[in-house]
Parts: C-alpha cells; sequence; structure tokens
C-alpha cells in the first residue's frame, strides 16, 4: 500500500462524475476545492459529485476546501482585454475598484501603496511580469517594468515586504461559513502569517473542521514553530512561496518545514508545479520525478496536485504518474520518525510498543482501534514500513484521516468488549489490507482515560 497521500486539485479538467471516478481509482486520497475560483453553487456541486464518486469507489476520500485567503489582485481592464507591457514600459497601480487600460490598473488594497517605495519589486501573475517601483503615495504606485508580458483582469500581486491585511476577508468570511455548513473535510487557510491566523479561523467555525495552514509567506516561515503548534497540517505552498522569498531558499525551506512537522506529528503537504509539465505533456520531466520522489524522502504525508488534473491535458495520467514515483521512492525510503513531543504519554507507549511489535513479527498492518484518530495519528508519526489501518466508528473521523502518512482509514462498529471489537474489525482489515492468509496483523488502541475498561491495549494475530 501506498503511504504517501495525493491529493488532486478538481477544476474544468474533471468536472464531471467519471473524471472524479477515474481520479479516485487513479488513487486520490483527498480532492481540493479551489476556492479561489469558481461559485460557491460549483463547489457545492462538486462537493456532492465526490461524495457520490466516494461511495462507488467505497474509499474513504476526503474534500479539502481551500480558502483564497488576502491574495492581493488587480483590477478590471477595459473591455476584458489584457494589456501588453514591454520591458522599460511605465504602469501606475493606482488604489481603487476602477476599471483599468492600457498605463494604469487598480487594486483595491490601499495598504500598498503606503507600504511600498522607490526601489521595491512587484510581481504580478505568478512573477511573470516584475515592476519595479519608481514612486508612491496614498492613491498610486509609479512603476516600471522590469519583465513582461500580457496581463489579464484579476491577476495577483506579490509583494513580500509589504504585510497582508490582518483581518479575514468577506469572501473567506462566507466561504468559511459554507464550507463548514457543507461538511468539508478539511479547510487550508492561505497567506497565513502567524499562529494567530489559524486560531482565529477555527474560533469562527460552527464546528471544528481540521485547518491546513498554508505556507507561503515570509511571516510564516519565521513563525513556523507557533504555526505548527496550532494547525492540523500545513502545506508548503510552493507557487506562491517562490515568489515571496527568493526562489533559491524555497528547497531549503521546504526541507526545514518538512523536518519541523515531521519531529511534531504535524501532517505536510507539499503541493504546487510537481507534474507541471504534465499539464501539456504526457511524460513529466526527470527534474519533476526527483522533485516528487525527493518530497517522499522527506518525509511528506502528502503530494498535491494543482493545475495538472485542475486544467491539464492529462490529468488521470498525472496522478498515476505520482502514484508510480511514490511508490518506488518509498520501496527504499524510511523517513525518520516524528514523536510528537507534547503527548508522550502511555498512548505514546502503546504505540512505540505497536510498532516495535509489527517490525520484530514482520507485520502485514498495524490496525489502530480508534474513535477520534488519535491513535492512527501517533502511529503515522513513527513512520512504521507497516501499513497503518484506522478503524474508527465515524465516517468524518475517516475520511479526515486520509490525509495521514501511511493511514488507510475504515468505518467499523466498535461497540462491545476488545475481543468482540477485534474479532469484527479483522475482517474488514484483512479486506482492504488484501492480507494474505497467515498474516500478521497488530492491534492498538490508546485512550486517555486509563480508569475505563476496553481501551489502551496492544495485541498481535494471525489471521
Ligand atoms: P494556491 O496555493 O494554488 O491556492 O495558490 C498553493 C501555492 O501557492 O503553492
Ligand atoms: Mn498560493
Amino acid at each position: 500500500m501506498r503511504h504517501t497521500k495525493i491529493i488532486a486539485t478538481v477544476g474544468p479538467a474533471t468536472n464531471d462524475p467519471s473524471s472524479l471516478d477515474a481520479l479516485i481509482a487513479a488513487g486520490v486520497d483527498i480532492i481540493r476545492l479551489n476556492f479561489s475560483h469558481g461559485t460557491q453553487a460549483d463547489h457545492a456541486r462538486r462537493f456532492h459529485e465526490v461524495r457520490e464518486a466516494a461511495k462507488r469507489s467505497g474509499r474513504h476520500v476526503a474534500i479539502l476546501q481551500d480558502l483564497s485567503g488576502p491574495k492581493i489582485r488587480t483590477g478590471r481592464l477595459v473591455g476584458g482585454k489584457a494589456i501588453p507591457l514591454r520591458i522599460g514600459d511605465p504602469l501606475v497601480i493606482a488604489i481603487g475598484d476602477e476599471i483599468g487600460g492600457p498605463g494604469r490598473v487598480w487594486t483595491t488594497y490601499g495598504e500598498l501603496a503606503l507600504r511600498v517605495s522607490a526601489g521595491d519589486r512587484l510581481l504580478l501573475d505568478d512573477g511573470k511580469i516584475e515592476l519595479e517601483v519608481t514612486a508612491a503615495n496614498a492613491t498610486e504606485i509609479r512603476t516600471v517594468v522590469i519583465d513582461g508580458g500580457d496581463l489579464a483582469e484579476h491577476k495577483g500581486i506579490n509583494a513580500p515586504h509589504v504585510p497582508l491585511p490582518s483581518d479575514m476577508t468577506e469572501k473567506d468570511l462566507r466561504d468559511l461559513a459554507f464550507g463548514v455548513a457543507l461538511g468539508v473535510d478539511m479547510i487550508a487557510l492561505s497567506f497565513v502569517q502567524t499562529a494567530n491566523d489559524v486560531l482565529r479561523a477555527r474560533a469562527l467555525m460552527e464546528k471544528p473542521v481540521p485547518i491546513v495552514a498554508k505556507l507561503e509567506r515570509p511571516e510564516a516561515i519565521e513563525h513556523l514553530d507557533e504555526i505548527l503548534a496550532a494547525s492540523d497540517a500545513v502545506m508548503v505552498a510552493r507557487g506562491d512561496l517562490g515568489l515571496e522569498i527568493p526562489l533559491e531558499r524555497v528547497p531549503r525551506v521546504q526541507k526545514e518545514i518538512l523536518k519541523k512537522a515531521r519531529l511534531r506529528g504535524v501532517p505536510a503537504i507539499v503541493a504546487t508545479q510537481v507534474l507541471e509539465s504534465m499539464r501539456v505533456e504526457a511524460r513529466p520531466t526527470r527534474a519533476e520525478a526527483s522533485d516528487a520522489a525527493g518530497a517522499v524522502d522527506g518525509g511528506a504525508d502528502a503530494i498535491m496536485l494543482s493545475a495538472e488534473t485542475a486544467t491539464g491535458l492529462h490529468p488521470i495520467r498525472s496522478v498515476e504518474v505520482l502514484d508510480a514515483i511514490i511508490r518506488d521512492a518509498e520501496s527504499v525510503t524510511a523517513a525518520v520518525p516524528g514523536r510528537p513531543s507534547e503527548h508522550v504519554d502511555h498512548g505514546q507507549a502503546l504505540c512505540d510498543a505497536a510498532v516495535s511489535l509489527s517490525e520484530r513479527a514482520g507485520a502485514h498492518a498495524i490496525v489502530a482501534v480508534t474513535h477520534a484518530g488519535w491513535t492512527a495519528k501517533l502511529l503515522a508519526a513513527l513512520r512504521p514500513r507497516a501499513a497503518i489501518l484506522a478503524a474508527t466508528n465515524r465516517e468524518d473521523i475517516a475520511r479526515s484521516l486520509s490525509l495521514w502518512c501511511g493511514v488507510t482509514p475504515m468505518v467499523c462498529d466498535l461497540n462491545g468488549d476488545v475481543e468482540a471489537v477485534i474479532s469484527r474489525v479483522i475482517d474488514e482489515a484483512v479486506r482492504v489490507s488484501a492480507a494474505p492468509d497467515n498474516a500478521i496483523l497488530v492491534f492498538v488502541n490508546t485512550a486517555t482515560d486509563l480508569d475505563r475498561s476496553g481501551g489502551n491495549f496492544v495485541r498481535i494475530r494471525r489471521v
């Protein structure tokens, strides 16, 4: 079984139920709904289609809602027409919500004009266009084009030195409430700057949903430890990160994030341009294959596809290729185990024991009997070679566990005494993991309540 999970972003290239079936069949564990594009109605329709497709597949596929965050954008253009920008051309970025044209575009983020000064660089449209500020006052920024290109409407502006608005945007507030009510399994926050951004979003939720902090701002790297402590998971969001910090630092920052996340047992996602060339080509570059394998070696819990599956020509094949690259990398990888430090208690010791037992006995799988998922998460942090099967009685917990490295969720009835539960779970575990005759399974449960009977056990069984 593959340990590292695959996240696929859906979009125009994968906009129908049969594409969803194919994505899931190819190995997708989590579907990302990107709220930077599309309406709430589009996403609601996709949400239900993913749930239906998952049901058809018999797998617990999670849905990740990705909020757009406070991304600074250019405004509308006359006739919706892109404007050509050539090296050396002057361009004014004015503050307001008006319609731009040649020589003058608009942005609604007033803070931008107050925070930049002559000599600062601004990156537009994913860095395709670079501007240098020549002068700025409260109402406009004068710039000159350093790298040119055609600038269309509503393109992103990256200004690494300019702090982003500290309040959640109106759109994110609406989308967050919408996603929670819809029942998404996890929510990603874009452009997180401090742990407070995560805590505030959590406080706004009607019911708790795991939060993925997207690390794509210089501030997030500075506050990495506190963000890891506040988040359920993190994403190395290399697209914006590579514009917000010097590109050459991205590999080092990715390594640092993966290492710190792993030591804390916080799942980490590596995202963006993973198989970028497959948007068009049927095969990735060798460099892309190496990068994806490197993410596995570095201890990523999941790898995310964006444009490859949202708008690319080969969405299904991208997943198949990534699946193959991961499997090959995992055939030799032994990531350094983590050890969630704040939970060094009997639960941790029980999981240590289960992993050690599984290794000595050559177990086929470790089965976490877990109500809220905690035992499975502790096991995942230990990075055992054996697959982790998470038996939970809740569908929502099963889906959210699909992000954790090595964890295959299954839903089982967990009522009754330990023996009854194990004998019930065993059948499902054998089926889900295709365990051969005589395979050895290790069962483990950790519970905080030491007084309750029936919890806190490690058992070994031959099937
Ligand atoms: P995005 O985030 O695709 O929502 O921009 C990922 C990234 O920036 O890498
Ligand atoms: Mn981003």
